[in-house]
């Protein structure tokens, strides 16, 4: 079965500007991800991994470079489709959760539907219920975010990625703020979620989670050193 290309770079380049300095937190990165692949992504502090995802994830443009999202290249599509490209094809996960503290878990799970049309309030309700399901967590639906365990808050926040469908979830330290009894339960979650056919992306400087993943990408001064995939495990299909 061929595989096919969600996410491809080419000779992607960022550079930042400050004051008399100029940074290139990536440096000519070429990499393809593929439809149902798990990708760590490690490296020293400062090496580029949140720039690289946030260039994955169109919170950021590249400087330099093509870029191309199920084979469309983000170049040519404006402001606001690319604005519904992050909306519906990205999921995010951040290592500091990012929920909204006066929102409900509820909210905060159908916060990313209200800004897409065609959807019915009794729709969002149940596609938030079904992804908070998915993680566990729909016995909570009338908690704020403080009123959670950061374990807890983590999950609601795989919900809040989960619950579009989107193509590709991208997760910068997403057990960085947690316990280990509880990063260990968010890692079993991304586990599961790639089995059942999530593509996901993960930075991570915990070597124990780098080694869940099926890929292995290193960094360094914004440029991929290593790339290296595990054999392949057997485990049934789920979905
Ligand atoms: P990592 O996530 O691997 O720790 P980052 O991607 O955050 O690294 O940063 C890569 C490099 O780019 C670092 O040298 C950082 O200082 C620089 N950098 C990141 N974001 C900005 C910014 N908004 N302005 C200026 N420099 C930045
Ligand atoms: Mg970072």
């Amino acid at each position: 079965m061929t595989k096919k290309h969600l996410l491809e770079l080419h000779a992607i380049k960022k550079v930042f500007h400050t004051e008399e300095l100029e940074t290139w937190a990536l440096d000519d990165i070429r990499l393809t991800i593929d439809e149902g692949e798990y990708v760590a992504i490690s490296g020293p502090s400062g090496c580029g991994k949140s720039t690289l995802l946030s260039v994955m994830g169109l919170l950021s443009s590249s400087t330099e470079g093509k870029y191309f999202i199920d084979g469309v290249e983000v170049a040519s599509l404006g402001p606001v489709e690319q604005a519904r490209v992050r909306n519906q094809d990205i999921g995010f996960i951040f290592q500091a959760f990012n929920l909204v503290g006066d929102m409900n878990v509820l909210d905060n799970v159908e916060l990313p539907l209200t800004f897409r049309s065609g959807l019915s309030r009794k729709e969002r309700k149940e596609m938030a219920i079904e992804a908070l399901t998915k993680v566990d967590m729909a016995h909570r639906l009338k908690h704020l975010p403080a009123q959670l365990s950061g374990g807890q808050q983590q999950r609601v926040a795989i919900a809040r990625a989960l619950v579009g469908k989107p193509k590709v979830l991208l997760c910068d330290e997403p057990t960085g703020n947690l316990d280990s009894r509880n990063a260990e339960m968010v890692m079993e979650l991304l586990d599961t979620l790639h089995k059942q056919g999530s593509t996901i992306v993960m930075v991570t400087h915990d070597p124990r989670s780098a080694e869940q993943a099926e890929r292995k990408i290193m960094l360094f001064d914004g440029k991929v050193v290593e790339d290296s995939r595990a054999a392949p495990k057997l485990h049934s299909i789920g979905e």
